[in-house]
């Protein structure tokens, strides 16, 4: 009975976010929408034909950045829960982000904790969305370029994975905003990375700390406990989710 209260509010989370997300998609759509019918209109300059263009081209973009920030929510909740080993994930990431840290002249170090695998439970796909959304925002802190550092590592409780920029940093008033939606300093935000990564952390039952110094650097690292038995009590969950769907 708990369970299914706690199921049918994340429901209702995950609902109110498609409706406003859908509401942030809608503004860009209808902008576009104008713009060609104008397109249409007789004797138009090829200024204006450019200048619509333009417009209509960057609200499709800005569109797009929503969907991609907002994806891993829109699959309500994990249907698989797998081992994921953040050794693993630390050469995915960084392979990932190769092309977008070039193109802004950063580099990424690269450095794995241990051979062996460091695995915690989850859904592989969301959390490579998590951490993509992080990796993005540490490269567009970075707008001279300089140094992302993705590293695992474990201490004697705890797996780790940790995110690092020299970049803008943050004052403590902005890190105490992160996460909350439409948060965003970025001209062509979406102010959603943020909000979608933590969230899908929280649901693995990790830790978040974030450690930032104004125009300096920020770290953000995300921790899981090591913990034998958290396997075999996530997968009887989903054993039961799917008894529950049949
Ligand atoms: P967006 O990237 O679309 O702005 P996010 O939710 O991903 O939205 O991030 C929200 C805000 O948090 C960013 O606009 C930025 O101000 C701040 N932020 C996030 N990561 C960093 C970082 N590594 N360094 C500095 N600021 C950051
Ligand atoms: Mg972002």
């Amino acid at each position: 009975m708990q369970e299914e209260v706690i199921r049918s509010e994340k429901m209702k989370i995950v609902g109110d976010m498609a409706a406003s997300v859908a509401h942030e998609i809608r503004n860009p759509l209808t902008t576009v929408r104008g713009f060609i019918e104008l397109l249409g209109t007789a004797n138009l300059s090829q200024q204006k034909k450019d200048f619509y263009k333009q417009i209509s081209l960057e609200e499709l973009d800005r569109a797009q950045l929503i969907i991609t920030d907002y994806l891993a929510l829109a699959k309500p909740d994990p249907e698989t829960v797998e081992n994921i080993d953040l050794n693993e994930e630390v050469r995915y990431l960084s392979n990932v982000l190769l092309t977008y840290a070039n193109y802004n002249n950063i580099q990424i170090k690269e450095n794995v904790a241990a051979e062996q695998p460091l695995l915690v439970a989850g859904d592989r796909y969301k959390f490579r969305q998590a951490m993509i959304n992080i990796g993005k925002n540490a490269i567009e802190a970075m707008p001279g370029g300089g140094v992302l550092e993705i590293r695992s590592d474990k201490t004697h409780d705890e797996l780790l994975i940790r995110i690092s920029d020299n970049g803008c940093g943050m004052t403590q008033e902005q890190i105490r905003r992160l996460g909350t939606p439409y948060y965003s300093t970025k001209e062509k935000g979406t102010g959603l990375g943020t909000m979608v990564s933590f969230g899908i952390i929280k649901k693995m039952n990790g830790k978040i700390d974030i450690q930032s110094k104004v125009g300096a650097g920020t770290t953000f690292q995300f921790s899981f406990a090591k913990d034998a038995k958290g396997m075999e009590a996530v997968s009887r969950r989903v054993g039961m989710i799917r008894e529950k769907s049949q």
